[in-house]
């Protein structure tokens, strides 16, 4: 891991303004994310098997760095990029379920998910939502906050949002 650092730090400085690491952290941010389940990546820093591959950008000279892994984001020590990278993991939580057949929940989602979702464009405008995607943004979130189970209705439709809206967006990442 310690040399693995030395190539992290030497890659995002040679593509940062600053020529210090501690100045060089905060001129990045995620673009966005695709997911390699053949783990063919190789991240920035040398790792290998990279499944989850960001890309980084700099917000002065518009440089990207692609691929990167949620551990070597991490290794920035920026708390803003921390609780992207644990977005994008609740994502990938719900990915895994739905692969694996698990019943997802609205409890596997959270306020900030629901924004990223919003703020991503995913919700398709359809005619269970009249065609007003907001309305499904404002049910998850009805749903996420309410004490009380859903009730089977309910529950239904958070299932056809995951299958019309989530999954698609979750399968255009995978490469
Ligand atoms: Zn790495």
């Amino acid at each position: 891991m310690g040399k693995d650092l030395g190539i992290l730090r030497e890659t995002v400085i040679e593509f940062s303004e600053s020529d210090y690491w501690e100045e060089a952290i905060a001129e990045w941010d995620i673009l966005d994310c695709s997911i390699d389940d053949r783990m063919k990546e190789i991240c920035i820093c040398g790792h290998e098997g990279l499944r989850y591959c960001f890309s980084i950008q700099n917000r002065y000279n518009n440089n990207i760095l692609y691929p990167i892994g949620s551990s070597c984001i991490l290794q920035f020590g920026r708390n803003d990029l921390k609780q992207t990278v644990g977005i994008y993991t609740q994502l990938f939580h719900i990915r895994t379920k739905y692969y694996n057949s698990e019943k997802i929940t609205i409890k596997d989602f959270s306020r900030k998910l629901l924004q990223f979702f919003w703020d991503e464009d995913i919700f398709e405008a359809n005619r269970y939502n009249h065609f007003n995607p907001e309305n499904d943004y404002s049910f998850l979130l009805q749903m996420f906050n309410q004490r009380s189970e859903p009730t089977n209705r309910q529950q239904l439709k958070i299932n056809a949002i995951i299958v019309n809206s989530i999954i698609p967006y979750i399968q255009q990442m995978e490469s």
